[in-house]
């Protein structure tokens, strides 16, 4: 890292279930577009706004090491995996802030979570610490950009990151899978290589 300015660093949690090439798009301009020394990738232990059981967190884990594998900055971390119980933004955002003293933190995320974020755990405390980075997403209720009461909003610092539209989601990969189709521009050759040795998202794990 570069010790002449305070390091930058990006948290990018998610369940990744399985991690899919618009995860790696936002991580990947987020790293050019904030500047980022290194990018902290979370992989969820037990994601409490998701009511769905998810893939063993070691395969989770493996297929995001192989997804963002080319992003010098990113690093995958396994410390929500590891945690007891649900997994909140804010108890790695602390750990991380205790880690590295002095830096800027940005925490990334979709659009369609940035409508959610003031159900989040201490959302408070996580936009006093940390600034937001919110991808386009297409959602219900949006056209994908950075909700309106953001805009002058006393407490929430976000930028828009700028990148097109994915209409991707793991949800539709993992309907793909169970249909048999192979998903061709949604997922990196290596992490359907992966899911297709180990049979992830079709009859059965192992
Ligand atoms: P699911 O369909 O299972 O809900 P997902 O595709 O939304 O999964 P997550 O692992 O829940 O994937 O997403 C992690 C983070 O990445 C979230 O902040 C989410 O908003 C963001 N994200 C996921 N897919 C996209 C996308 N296509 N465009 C922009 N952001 C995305």
């Amino acid at each position: 890292m570069n010790h002449t300015s305070p390091a930058r660093i990006g948290v990018y949690g998610g369940a990744f279930d399985p991690p899919h090439t618009a995860h790696h798009e936002l991580a990947a301009v987020a790293i050019a577009q904030l500047k980022l020394d290194r990018l902290y990738v979370l992989p969820t232990g037990e994601a409490w706004h998701k009511s769905r059981t998810l893939t063993p967190a070691r395969h989770r884990l493996a297929m995001a090491r192989l997804n963002f594998e080319d992003l010098t900055q990113a690093v995958i971390d396994e410390r929500e995996m590891l945690r007891q119980g649900p997994s909140y933004t804010i108890d790695s955002l602390k750990e991380l802030l205790d880690a590295h003293p002095g830096a800027e933190f940005f925490v990334l995320m979709g659009a369609d979570q940035a409508l959610l974020f003031e159900t989040w755990k201490d959302w408070q405390q996580i936009a006093r610490l940390a600034q937001l980075a919110v991808a386009p997403r297409q959602t219900a209720s949006s056209s994908g950009s950075l909700p309106h009461e953001w805009h002058n909003h006393t407490l929430i610092k976000a930028t828009l990151l700028n990148m097109p539209l994915a209409i991707v989601s793991a949800t539709d990969i993992r309907t793909g899978l169970e249909q048999g189709s192979e998903p061709a521009q949604t997922l990196k050759p290596a992490v359907f290589q992966y899911i297709q040795h180990h049979h992830l998202y079709m009859d059965h794990h192992d």
